[in-house]
């Protein structure tokens, strides 16, 4: 029999987010039953909910940072039992048999992954989100959180954690390595404590010169005000790495100029179409525009278990099911330099 759920989501690309009653499935043999905890609040939430990139599906119940504890597995799950503490991240499920989902990077899955909330699932059902009290999911997308971790900080590593950590290792950054950080809001002030435990001295690229103390805090070693030109051009040739979380389009060329010979810019942020850029620019400094989508579930298990070890916690501010609709509001100005996290247990359900 499916379970009556709850949670806060959206009916239409229009909608404010509310309160919405609906139904999780039955467990399957290989399915894992959540009670969620926490949730953190990524800005795909909203670029999902308000449709940006045409591929939502309603009603939505947002949410891809998941934490809580398991209360019930079905006969065939070998790896979890009732009472742990897990995490499901920005996907659920994939064919498990390709080179890419052998290979552990369910996200290129030939067969396609699929998302854990807001579009149909293998078996043609919606899938839906963590701003909910529980959720079944296969086991194979199911992490361990560490015991040290605290539940609430451990939500947002399962998307600005992976997806930031991801590109940090791909790029190999290692120690005295010079890393800059476009973007300091959820996925940035994480990519900015990763890289600074990798061992590199981390330069955030900031449009809020506000924001200066907050990077600061978090690791960095100096900001650059991203609209101050005369700063940019003295910063020519800084970096061997940027890690670009801009949630839009913008200007490539004064961030690649920015890279020393041989540097890669990776964007993460701006999904849609960006301006045009400069050859010149790539092919006279061996540097190499990139992109990174989180990271598959190997490797998010091995950044939960570095966060772990390092003590690398995101900074979060916790909020009831009632403060999401004002968090996006705050979250779409670009406002905020940390993460916002719904206590799920602790808001009212109704
Ligand atoms: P966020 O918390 O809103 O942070 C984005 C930061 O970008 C802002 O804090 C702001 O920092 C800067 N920014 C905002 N608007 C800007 C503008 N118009 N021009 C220049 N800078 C601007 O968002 P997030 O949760 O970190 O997510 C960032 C982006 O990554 C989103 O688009 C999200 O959908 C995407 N994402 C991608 C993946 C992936 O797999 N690649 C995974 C998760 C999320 P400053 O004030 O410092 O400038
Ligand atoms: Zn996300
Ligand atoms: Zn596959």
């Amino acid at each position: 029999m499916p379970t009556k759920a709850f949670g806060w989501g959206v009916e239409s690309a229009s909608d404010t987010v509310h309160p919405i009653h609906f139904e999780r499935r039955d467990l399957r043999p290989n399915d894992v039953a959540i009670k969620i905890s926490h949730c953190g609040i990524c800005h795909s939430d909203l670029h999902f909910a308000h449709d940006d990139w045409g591929m939502s599906h309603y009603p939505m119940i947002p949410g891809h940072e998941i934490v809580g504890v398991v209360t019930d597995v079905g006969p065939d799950v070998r790896s979890y039992a009732k009472g742990d503490r897990v995490a499901v991240g920005c996907l659920v499920d994939s064919c498990q048999k390709c080179e890419y989902c052998k290979g552990g990077q369910e996200t290129f899955c030939v067969e396609g992954s699929t998302f854990t909330y807001g579009v149909p699932d293998r078996h043609g059902e919606l899938t839906q989100g963590g701003y909910s009290d529980h959720i079944v999911v296969r086991e194979e997308f199911v992490c361990k959180v560490p015991d040290s971790l605290d539940m609430a900080q451990a939500a947002p590593l399962m998307c600005a954690g992976i997806t930031t950590y991801s590109p940090l290792k791909r790029w190999g950054v290692k120690d005295g390595d010079k890393v800059a950080v476009a973007g300091l809001g959820g996925l940035g002030h994480m990519a900015v404590k990763i890289a600074a435990a990798m061992g590199a001295d981390v330069t955030v690229l900031t449009t809020s010169p506000e924001k200066a103390d907050a990077a600061l805090k978090v690791g960095a070693s100096d900001v650059l005000v991203s609209t101050d030109e005369e700063a940019m051009q003295a910063a020519a040739r800084r970096f061997d790495l940027i890690i670009d979380t801009i949630p839009v389009a913008h200007e490539v060329d004064p961030y690649a100029t920015l890279l020393r010979p041989n540097g890669t810019m990776v964007i993460v942020g701006a999904l849609e179409q960006l301006p045009s850029f400069s050859g010149f620019n790539l092919i006279f400094g061996n540097r190499a525009i990139a992109g990174s989508a989180i990271g598959g579930l190997p490797e998010t298990q091995e950044m939960l278990d570095f966060c772990a070890e390092h003590g690398i916690v995101p900074e979060i501010e916790v909020i009831k099911g009632d403060e999401i609709g004002e968090a996006w509001e705050t979250l779409g100005k670009g406002d905020i330099p940390h993460r916002f996290v719904i206590d799920v247990e602790g808001s009212a359900k109704e």
